[in-house]
């Protein structure tokens, strides 16, 4: 099959994976002597950041996705491909996608992370990963039409299977998705379903660790914890899950709760094509990289952002899966490719970190920068701000940022709709989270 690229007489640079690692990289390789092919599955760039708001009817999809081949308008070294890329074939310097093969001279893997499900195919069927839009909509649809069911369900244990809300894993996801459904619950389900006795939701956070939030200081753990208890969330630490056969989840305390709505967060791994040798894949499923972020073994393929650990003395498990490391690999690599190409030493990759913040709910978040920290409604505004402002496009931000106002003043929220119902019998790859 062809791939109908146009002939170039730069070395051709293939980056696939148009996420925060792999946008750096591009625009900084612009005016640059090489030819830049980005490839992606998705025509958009994914602000996974605000996933949770997506899939809890605070902002529509559109507000946080941007699409690629408008951030690139006018990079006259830029081509774009939307397609799915399936392995890599480092003999002869090429990649297989879906549309057919490409050559590169140079290959850079910026394919991000997937939900680790520990190999479980249970937990994998039937509990709801959050890493993409479509999961995050598939997310939506369900809570929404589970709670529809709940209203015509007579049996009371289907009754609160339906009302009860089980998140597992205490990082910021898990603790943002618990959050955000404990002020629908408080603010907009009581209004919206007045035949409900709110009582009966119930929101559970279960982490298998003693601390939620875990990489982030001791102060904003435990306000962060607080705060959810104070939101009416039960928060379980120190618990594993058993089982989940899509009714009950079973816990490591003996504890069973029906469920019907279990929100998975409990882990990531290091997603990419076939043909990277096992050899170099490392704890959490990630790719050995060097200080130049090359992969082990290869001259000229380099893996950037969540897929790629580059183990120090300092990183002992490679950096942490935030959009800031993919930005600054990607960022670094420009510089280095250049370098390599004109045979200059390249600069080994430093992480300069910014720090931390999570948010738990309206007015409540923590932020940990250097040995500052501090949590509550300054935390909040701060949160706010950051993520507004890293947001992709002005029509974005414009657009999330009325609809923050809106929903602060009038408790609401706004997309509370089941466009595209869940199906999960009916479920594909393609439907699901690709
Ligand atoms: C719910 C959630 C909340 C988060 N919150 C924060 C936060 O508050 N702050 C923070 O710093 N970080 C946060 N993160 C982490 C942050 O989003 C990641 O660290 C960041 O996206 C990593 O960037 P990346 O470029 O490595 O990969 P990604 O941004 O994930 O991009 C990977 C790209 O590769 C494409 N791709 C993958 N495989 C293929 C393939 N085979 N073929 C073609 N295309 C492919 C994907 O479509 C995607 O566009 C959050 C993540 C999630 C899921």
């Amino acid at each position: 099959m062809k791939s109908n690229i146009p002939p170039v007489n730069f070395p051709k640079v293939i980056i696939v994976g148009g996420g925060f690692g792999g946008i750096q990289l591009a625009k900084n390789l612009n005016n640059k002597e090489v030819q830049v092919f980005m490839l992606d599955r998705h025509n958009y760039h994914t602000f996974q950041p605000l996933l949770y708001q997506v899939a809890t009817g605070g902002l529509e999809a559109d507000s946080i996705a941007f699409p690629l081949r408008k951030i690139f308008k006018g990079q006259k070294n830029f081509t774009f491909r939307n397609t799915d890329v399936l392995s890599i074939n480092p003999e002869n310097n090429s990649i297989s996608t879906t549309i057919g093969d490409f050559d590169y001279d140079y290959l850079v893997l910026a394919t991000g992370s997937d939900t680790n499900f520990f190999g479980s195919k249970e937990l994998e069927h039937f509990t709801m990963p959050m890493k993409t839009i479509p999961e995050a909509l598939n997310l939506r649809s369900m809570l929404l039409q589970n709670l529809e069911e709940a209203l015509i369900e007579h049996d009371p244990v289907k009754k609160a299977a339906l009302l009860n809300f089980v998140v597992v894993g205490g990082g910021p996801t898990g603790v943002e998705l618990s959050g955000a459904i404990s002020e629908l619950k408080r603010h907009v389900l009581k209004k919206d379903y007045p035949e409900l006795n709110i009582g009966d939701v119930n929101i559970y956070l279960i982490e298998g660790s003693n601390v939620v939030l875990g990489p982030m200081s001791v102060q904003a753990q435990r306000s962060a914890k607080e705060f959810l208890e104070e939101m009416g969330v039960n928060v379980v630490t120190g618990v594993t899950v058993v089982s989940y056969d899509g009714d009950v989840i079973k816990l490591s305390n003996e504890v069973e709760i029906v469920s019907k709505n279990v929100l998975w967060s409990a882990g990531v791994k290091g997603n990419f094509p076939e043909g990277i040798s096992n050899d170099h894949i490392v704890r959490g499923g990630r790719i050995k990289v060097d200080r130049f972020n090359r992969i082990e073994g290869y001259s000229n393929i380099f893996a950037i952002g969540d897929v790629a650990a580059m183990i120090t003395n300092e990183t002992p498990n490679g950096h942490p899966g935030v959009a800031p490391v993919a930005m600054q690999q990607g960022k670094l690599l420009s510089k280095n490719l250049i370098k390599i190409i004109n045979k200059e030493e390249p600069e080994p990759f430093e992480y300069f970190d910014k720090g931390s913040m999570a948010t738990v709910g309206r007015n409540r978040a923590v932020v940990d920068i250097g040995k500052i920290r501090f949590q509550g409604i300054f935390a909040w505004f701060v949160w706010m701000f950051v993520h507004l402002m890293s947001l992709v496009g002005f029509r974005n931000k414009l657009v999330v940022f009325v609809n923050w106002i809106w929903s602060y003043f009038s408790f609401d929220r706004g997309t509370r709709l089941i466009i595209r119902p869940f199906n999960r019998e009916s479920m594909t790859e393609d439907t699901s989270n690709k």
